[in-house]
């Protein structure tokens, strides 16, 4: 009798240990199932957009992938699907998900905060966020600043936005006017400089802004493979540039014939801000443009094109050159 209550009792500690160790994975399961039900969906509705920043975090000193797999099987939402979307952001900075409803606008988002989960459901859809107070309120989320993030991309998603400005997006963290400049341009490089055999682009990102992180996205024009060459300019060399609007200078070179040709790129905001009367939320102005995404050519123009040799190649992409002034487009 005796033996038997030992027993008993070693599989009740036993049992509690295994609880303790589990209550964390298993409280974040309820905590997705209640955001679903407070969605109004089941496993699979392929209205629901599940988005989190999992993939880059790290959570009490592991990686957050595992809780990813959780959201993923109790959603169905998947990359396949188009319908999980990820923001990068820095090892460091909290883990969340959002759950968010296609038609009806609203998401709960789950943040780990001090070793537990919790939970806040709000309406994200387009007539929230295009209110100047709806940012007022930002402070009263445990989101913060990923409350843009989370609004703009959701609901450029919602609005069954290009899958491509989404990816430019989950490496930019946010959607704003300047990465939808970059996604034109992008596009505008693709439609009117083909490649050809042997040919590659190096865009010369001068001067410098958010765009940059779409090229490296549509054209996979990175820094590392020096596809990007990210040239800042200062005010006074802004200033000194000839052409109107400057954005960028593409460099389409032969690396086999050593020979190319460089065309200036100038990106007009003016139409862009046309889309959304003055004082439109950032998140909502994104959406009025995206209409246009397809329609590069009313944005973005080439102001200028200049042939370029070996010597000039390797001078606009080093150090310690002002592109604008090598290729001559610079006032005295
Ligand atoms: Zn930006």
């Amino acid at each position: 009798m005796k033996k038997q209550i030992r027993f008993l009792l070693t599989i009740a500690v036993g049992m509690s240990l295994l609880g303790a160790a589990n209550a964390s994975a298993s409280s974040f399961d309820k905590v997705v199932s209640n955001a679903m039900h407070t969605l109004s969906v089941v496993k699979d509705d392929p209205r629901l957009l599940l988005m989190t920043d999992a993939p880059y975090v790290v959570i009490d000193g592991a990686s957050a992938l595992p809780y990813l797999g959780k959201t993923q099987v109790l959603t169905g939402c998947t990359v396949g699907r188009g319908n999980l979307l990820f923001f990068q952001r820095p090892q460091s900075h909290p883990l969340r998900f959002m759950l968010f409803h296609k038609t009806s606008g609203q998401a709960v988002i789950i943040s780990r905060m001090d070793g537990t989960w919790s939970a806040q459901s709000l309406d994200m859809g387009p007539e929230a966020i295009v209110q100047p107070a709806f940012w007022e309120r930002t402070g009263d989320y445990q989101a913060g600043r990923d409350l843009f993030t989370l609004a703009a991309i959701a609901n450029v998603w919602a609005k069954d936005g290009p899958y491509d400005f989404l990816k430019s997006a989950e490496l930019h963290n946010h959607i704003c006017p300047g990465l939808t400049s970059g996604y034109l341009m992008a596009h505008y490089i693709q439609s009117h400089y083909p490649l050809a055999k042997g040919e590659r682009y190096t865009v010369l990102a001068c001067p410098v802004w958010c765009k940059e992180d779409a090229f490296q996205v549509v054209l996979d024009c990175t820094p590392g493979k020096r596809g990007l060459v990210v040239k800042p300019l200062s005010p006074k060399q802004l200033k000194a540039v000839s052409v109107p609007n400057p954005a960028a200078i593409l460099l389409i070179w032969n690396r086999e014939q050593k020979t190319g040709r460089g065309v200036a790129l100038s990106f007009n905001f003016d139409r862009l801000r046309a889309f959304a009367p003055q004082g439109t939320p950032k998140a909502a102005q994104v959406l009025s443009a995206l209409d246009y995404l397809d329609d590069p050519d009313r944005f973005v123009s080439a102001v200028a094109t200049f042939d370029l040799d070996e010597p000039l190649y390797q001078r606009m992409t080093q150090a310690g050159s002002n592109p604008y002034e090598l290729a001559g487009l610079v006032r005295d």
